[in-house]
């Protein structure tokens, strides 16, 4: 055993649909501008310019349901809903055709933003971090095992906030599919059990608010909710 200065931090974890066990997060990567439609919202051209890989910190995840407080520092908090992918199995230079082997299971998530802080750092040609790796940034709703369900190809994802409608697209609109991107990152890192990743947004994302009530989901694998609280102090 290895001796601690201090306690060791307790693992990030995300619950597990009608399971008391929970998924240990290793890190999180995530897909930048993987729908067409989101990608061209954003300003950017999805036909020159492919997708790209950012991270949140592990312990940026919490689970849905609740409260999250309205973040620090930002007065553009915005929602982008994305299926997340659990891996169970690690390895580099994984083929597509392996990749789907490594998956654990899928999720909801909220790939929640601080616009402002993120339009900033790409004015000035700095990193994405404070844009979105902060606390309570990568909501999840529980995960569930592929057991049951397999792989998704396709399926609606959707958010409304406040009963209004605000995102919509398909899991097949992706122009990286999980496969490719399990395998585009393998080959820059080795990837490892309890690895999330959140594979973007479809288009319609926007602001919200203290008090605004989020509610979401992706077909053939779940809903999400979470309620926006008062700002940090
Ligand atoms: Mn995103």
């Amino acid at each position: 055993m290895t001796a601690f200065a201090i306690n060791p931090p307790e693992t990030p974890s995300i619950a597990i649909e009608g399971d008391k066990k929970r998924f240990p997060v290793r890190r999180i990567f995530c897909v930048g501008r993987n729908y067409a439609a989101h990608a061209r919202e954003m300003g950017a051209d999805p036909d020159r310019e492919p997708p790209f890989i950012f991270m949140k910190p592990a312990d940026a995840v919490c689970d849905d349901g609740g409260t999250i407080p309205y973040p620090p520092l930002t007065n553009d908090l915005h929602h982008e809903i994305e299926l997340v992918i659990a891996l169970s199995k690690g390895g580099s230079n994984i083929s597509e055709e392996e990749a789907l082997g490594h998956v654990w299971g899928y999720g909801v998530g909220l790939d929640m933003t601080r616009r402002d802080l993120q339009a900033e750092a790409k004015k000035k040609g700095r990193p994405w971090d404070w844009g979105k790796g902060f606390d309570h940034s990568a909501i999840c709703a529980a995960l569930r095992p592929i057991v049951d369900n397999g792989h998704p190809e396709s399926g609606r994802i959707w958010l409304n906030v406040n009963d209004v409608h605000r995102q919509e697209g398909d899991l097949g609109d992706q122009i990286w599919k999980p496969a490719e991107i399990i395998a585009f990152c393998s080959r820059s890192v080795r990837l490892e059990p309890g690895d999330l990743i959140m594979t973007g947004t479809p288009e319609g994302v926007g602001a919200v608010v203290e008090g605004d009530r989020l509610v979401g989901g992706i077909d053939g694998i779940g809903e999400i909710n979470v309620t926006i609280g008062n700002q940090q102090a």
